[in-house]
């Protein structure tokens, strides 16, 4: 599914984001910007160890990436660019700053791709595997903030990239809610 927003290609895509040949793809990183399970283990894997190399410099300047914060490297062996690491929250409950938190790995993502001229720019679903953030919930959140965004800065193409058919019609279905 795909839709225009302002001068923006808004896509949902089922597949794999270490595969997308986008300007940047997004990470679900951890605060420690170590790597991990999921799709940070899936990044870090495509990508060789350069990304870790990098990220490991970026601890040192300034001790991982405190959630809802983000940081870029290099894609190393990927066909994309650059990698943006964020760090979504986990979920517990939702009385602890979450959904704000959530909305701020997605902007700050974004602003960090606009400060390095990125025109295109591929999403997985942050915080919805092992943090539990509620699908539904984070796919209206994630696609609000996104229209905000690119309402006020174009690019070329945003993209969603989710592993599951399921997660797919989530985003789809959330999609007709916040775009109307
Ligand atoms: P978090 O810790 O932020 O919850 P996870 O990596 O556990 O991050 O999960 C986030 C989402 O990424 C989940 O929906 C998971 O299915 C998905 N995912 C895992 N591997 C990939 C991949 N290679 N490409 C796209 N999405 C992926």
């Amino acid at each position: 599914m795909e839709k225009m927003v302002g001068k923006t290609k808004l896509s949902l895509v089922q597949g794999d984001i270490t595969l997308q040949e986008t300007e940047a793809i997004v990470n679900a990183a951890n605060r420690s910007l170590l790597g991990g399970g999921g799709v940070d283990g899936a990044i870090h894997r495509a990508g060789g160890p350069k990304i870790l190399e990098e990220c490991k410099e970026l601890r040192a300047k300034q001790e991982g990436c405190p959630t809802g914060e983000a940081v870029i490297t290099t894609g190393g062996n990927m066909a994309t660019e650059y990698v943006i690491h964020t760090v979504g929250p986990v979920w517990s409950g939702g009385n602890r700053n979450e959904e704000q938190l959530l909305r701020n790995a997605y902007y700050n993502s974004l602003n960090l791709a606009k400060k390095n001229s990125i025109k295109s720019i591929s999403f997985p679903s942050i915080s919805t595997g092992v943090y539990r953030f509620p699908i539904d919930k984070a796919a209206r959140i994630a696609l609000t903030i996104v229209k905000e965004f690119i309402l006020e800065h174009n690019f070329a193409e945003v993209r969603f990239v989710l592993f599951s058919e399921m997660d797919l019609q989530v985003y789809e279905k959330a999609l007709k809610g916040v775009i109307t």
